[in-house]
């Protein structure tokens, strides 16, 4: 290229950009003119402007692709993701909590507490004080805020004066003071991604005192290429690739922010490959009714909508026994008796019985409806292999880079996010700052 119409390519693209380019680097390449991006609807929670000590705290955007395993930036090598990795401290694995499914680790990143504790134990359940079911397709259930416990990281950073942003997260919709933060948008699985990144740098380009300090994102991409294709297919990669060059724009264009802008890339959980044969034909006992099919099974007393259901429920011990008989590659317990390990004592919500199966191997309950297992599945233990392991990358103002930890547990990404908001927890939480700490500068 001559140097007149590098030049005339520079002084275009920091025209259509908006944003300032060093002459050393090349013309950014394919962003959309910014006008011709047609935003969402963003809903406005009434809360108050930050404080002048929020005004001074760092900011950070939390990003989760959906069902993205631990190894796929070494599997795929995407382009500008495998940079992002090298420059962010990362963790070997980010260990979801069980039942390893996108609703409850959502909201256990933002929470700090076991799915049993923020009471969104599985996609689909009943709750028998409210008389309700929970299913993610039900929306007016999902926005429903007594299904959820505990204080999202929204609604701690406004419990201190700080603001925050939410572009789709699992229980942001939530009619709860609890979970609610300054910004959101309602779920569109179609929504554009190229206004997902014009909205968070409008966001962040609020005068300070409406700015959020707190933003989180979610794509839903490279969970549903999974479940499709399978982990390893050639599908995935070119899914993972497109979502790359997103996060290469969006990373571009809040680098050229004069702000400190702390980056965590989050996955709520892996994905491992569901063989038709692999599957176990559950006979659901006489009298009980099941919620669920593939890695967890939960079962409910026929009646379960009339009343408390735990205290209806038809000879649990045979039930079990029933269950149990010549299993091979699943066990079914009282949740309260499950291994210790699960932390699902307390999951009074996950019904009578609960079947777990073996990595891999898919419970059927209803044969008709469920003809055709996907290639890729995810919602087994995280403590049986590695499969069902995400990712945790953080880079920024906050950050070792290039720092490699060890595999933790997801329930401590909260108090590392309130850690470097400058946000006090002072609530019981699950997780803990510690196993996280040696990420930080
Ligand atoms: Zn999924």
């Amino acid at each position: 290229m001559q140097f007149k119409q590098l030049l005339f390519a520079l002084a275009l693209a920091a025209l259509v950009a908006c944003q300032p380019i060093e002459q050393t680097q090349p013309p950014a390449p394919s962003v959309k003119p910014l006008l011709s991006v047609p935003l969402a609807k963003v809903i406005e929670n009434p809360q108050p402007d930050n404080s002048a000590w929020a005004q001074q705290q760092p900011y950070v955007l939390m990003i989760s692709l959906d069902g993205f395993r631990w190894d796929y930036v070494d599997m795929y090598k995407p382009k500008f993701l495998s940079r992002f990795v090298a420059e962010s401290a990362r963790l070997e694995g980010l260990r979801p909590s069980y039942p390893s499914k996108t609703f409850p680790n959502h909201i256990t990143l933002v929470t700090g507490l076991y799915p049993q504790n923020h009471g969104i134990v599985a996609n689909d359940f009943y709750e028998s004080e409210l008389q309700k079911r929970y299913r993610l397709k039900d929306r007016e259930a999902v926005r429903d805020g007594r299904f959820y416990k505990g204080l999202s990281i929204w609604g701690l950073a406004a419990g201190q004066g700080m603001r925050s942003a939410s572009y789709f997260w699992p229980s942001s919709e939530a009619n709860s003071p609890a979970f609610a933060p300054s910004y959101y948008l309602p779920y569109d699985h179609h929504g554009d991604h190229m206004a997902r990144v014009e909205q968070i740098v409008r966001w962040l380009e609020l005068p300070p005192a409406k700015r959020p300090h707190f933003i989180n994102l979610y794509f839903h991409e490279t969970d549903t290429a999974g479940h499709h294709y399978g982990p390893g297919s050639a599908e995935l990669g070119e899914t993972i690739n497109q979502i790359d060059k997103v996060l290469e724009t969006l990373v571009r264009r809040l680098d050229a922010l004069d702000l400190a802008i702390n980056i965590v890339l989050v996955s709520d959980h892996g994905m491992t490959p569901a063989p038709e044969a692999k599957r176990i034909p559950l006979v659901v006992p006489a009298g009980y009714t099941s919620l669920g099919n593939g890695p967890n099974v939960q079962l409910y007393p026929a009646a379960y909508k009339q009343g408390d259901y735990r205290q209806s429920a038809p000879d649990p011990e045979q039930a079990l026994a029933q269950l149990n008989q010549a299993a091979e590659h699943h066990r079914c317990y009282r949740p309260e008796q499950a291994p210790a390990p699960l932390h699902i004592d307390k999951a009074r919500r996950l019904g009578t019985i609960v079947c777990v199966a073996e990595a891999g191997w898919s419970l059927m309950t209803r044969s008709k409806k469920y003809r055709a297992l996907s290639p890729g599945n995810h919602g087994w233990s995280p403590l049986e292999g590695q499969d069902m392991h995400g990712i945790f990358y953080g880079r920024g103002p906050a950050f070792k880079p290039g720092f490699v930890h060890p595999r933790q547990d997801n329930i401590h990404v909260y108090p590392l996010l309130a850690h470097i908001l400058g946000l006090n927890i002072e609530h019981s939480i699950d997780g803990r700052l510690g196993p996280m700490k040696a990420l930080l500068k």
